[in-house]
C-alpha cells in the first residue's frame, strides 16, 4: 500500500464510486447533462485516485459556484470549426472545460489510428481540471497523448512584478510495457495554484519559492500570494534555478492552445466564475506504430525507466519515473477508499443541502 501525499488532517475515507455518483448527482440536479456530469466526475476522480489533492474534491466547489452563477453554459453546442484528416479546431461553446476537452482527445484519437496523428485545438472553453485526464485516454489505446492548457494569469514572468502568464499546464502519457504508463503531469509555475489553496485552507505556511506577495518580495503566506502576489515560474525566481525555463514553457502553451487556437492567451483568461472565461487546449494523439511496432516502443520504454531506476540514488530517498507515484497511490486508493478532509466533506454535504440530493456521508 503506498500513497503519495502526507495525509495531515482529519478526513474519512470515501469509495470512488460513491464519490463518483455523489459528484453526478449533484452536477445533474444543477442541469448539467448527464454524460458531461460523469466526464467531470471522472476529472475529480483521477485526480484525487492519483493523490493530486489540488484538483479532486477540493476543486468541485470551484465548478458548483461557477454553475450557479450562470457563468458556464450548460448547453453548449460544440462545432467542429476546421477540420482536415489530422486536425481539428473545436469552439466549446462556453461549455464547462471538461466534456469538450474529452471529446477533442477523442476525436485526435480517432484522427491518429486512421491517419498516425490527430492534433486538436479547443476555444472558448473552461477550467479543465488535471491535464492528465485526457493524455491517458490515448495512453488506454496504446498512444502517446500530449494535453495542455491556458490558464488565467497568476504567475510572474522571469523578473516581472505582476501577475502575466499562466500556470498553463501540460501532461505527456507514454504506454511502457508491464508498468504503468509515463505520465509527466504538471503546472508550468513551481506548483499548481489549487496547493496554495490547500496550504491556506490547512493554515500552512507555504515553503518559500512558490511565491511573491504585493511587493514583489518572497512570502511563506498563500493568503498574500493568492489575493495581492502571484506565483513563481517552475525554477523559481530569477534565472538562476532555470525560472525562465518554466516561464518560456508557460508562453509557448499559450501560444499552441490560446494563440493558435484563436482562443486567448492567459493574460485575458479569466476565471470559470466570469463570463467568457475562453480557455483555450490542445490536445495531441501519436500512433507510436507510424514510427516503430508498438510493442517493441513499450519494451524500449521499460528498458529505458528501467536504466534510469537502476542510477544511484541519495541516501534514504528512491528514484521514481513520471506518473509511478500517482499510479501506485491510484492503486491503494481503489482499495481503501480517497480521503476526503471533513472540512472538503462539509462543503460538499452545503450543496447537496442546496441542490436537494442525498448528502456524501
Ligand atoms: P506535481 O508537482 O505534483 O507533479 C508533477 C509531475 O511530477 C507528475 O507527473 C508527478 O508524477 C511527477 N513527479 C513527482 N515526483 C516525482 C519524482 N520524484 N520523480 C519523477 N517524477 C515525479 O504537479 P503540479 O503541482 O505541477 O500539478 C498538479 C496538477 O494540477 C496536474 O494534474 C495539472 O494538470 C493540474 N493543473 C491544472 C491547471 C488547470 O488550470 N486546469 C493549472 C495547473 C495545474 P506522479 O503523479 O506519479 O507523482
Amino acid at each position: 500500500m503506498f500513497e503519495k501525499v502526507e495525509v495531515d488532517e482529519s478526513y474519512i475515507r470515501i469509495p470512488k464510486d460513491r464519490l463518483e455518483e455523489f459528484y453526478i448527482n449533484v452536477l445533474t440536479a444543477l442541469s448539467v447533462q448527464k454524460e458531461d456530469a460523469r466526464i467531470v466526475a471522472d476529472n475529480l476522480i483521477i485526480a484525487d485516485l492519483r493523490g493530486i489533492e489540488s484538483h479532486g474534491a477540493q476543486r468541485f466547489g470551484r465548478y458548483v459556484r461557477a454553475i450557479k452563477k450562470g457563468t458556464v453554459n450548460l448547453k453548449p453546442d460544440i462545432k467542429i470549426e476546421k477540420e482536415s484528416q489530422v486536425h481539428a479546431l473545436l469552439d466549446g461553446d462556453e461549455g464547462l472545460g471538461q466534456p469538450v476537452s474529452y471529446k477533442a482527445m477523442m476525436l485526435a484519437i480517432e484522427k491518429a489510428k486512421e491517419n498516425f496523428i490527430g492534433m486538436v485545438g479547443v476555444r472558448n472553453s473552461n477550467h479543465f481540471g488535471i491535464a492528465g485526464h485526457y493524455s491517458l485516454l490515448a495512453v488506454d489505446r496504446d498512444m502517446i497523448g500530449i494535453s495542455m492548457t491556458t490558464t488565467r494569469p497568476l504567475v510572474v514572468p522571469t523578473w516581472g512584478l505582476e501577475r502575466a502568464v499562466g500556470t498553463n499546464p501540460i501532461a505527456i502519457g507514454i504506454p511502457v510495457k508491464d508498468k504503468p504508463p509515463f505520465l509527466l503531469d504538471m503546472a508550468t509555475s513551481v506548483v499548481a495554484t489549487g496547493k496554495f489553496e490547500l496550504y491556506k485552507r490547512k493554515n500552512k505556511p507555504i515553503p518559500e519559492g512558490w511565491g511573491l506577495d504585493g511587493r514583489g518580495e518572497i512570502t511563506t503566506d498563500p493568503n498574500k500570494v493568492l489575493s495581492e502576489g502571484a506565483e513563481l515560474p517552475l525554477g523559481g525566481l530569477g534565472e538562476l534555478l532555470g525560472g525562465h525555463k518554466g516561464y518560456g514553457l508557460s508562453l509557448a502553451i499559450d501560444a499552441l492552445c490560446g494563440v493558435l487556437t484563436n482562443a486567448t492567451w492567459s493574460k485575458w483568461v479569466k476565471n470559470t466564475d466570469e463570463k467568457r472565461s475562453n480557455v483555450g487546449h490542445m490536445f495531441i494523439a501519436i500512433n507510436i506504430d507510424a514510427f516503430t511496432p508498438v510493442e517493441d516502443f513499450k519494451e524500449r520504454m521499460k528498458r529505458m525507466i528501467e536504466d534510469v531506476k537502476r542510477s544511484k540514488a541519495m541516501k534514504g530517498k528512491k528514484i521514481w519515473y513520471p506518473g509511478e507515484k500517482g499510479a501506485f497511490t491510484a492503486e491503494t486508493r481503489l482499495k481503501i477508499g480517497i480521503p476526503v478532509y471533513h472540512k472538503v466533506v462539509e462543503e460538499l454535504n452545503g450543496f447537496a443541502r442546496e441542490v436537494g440530493v442525498e448528502r456524501l456521508v
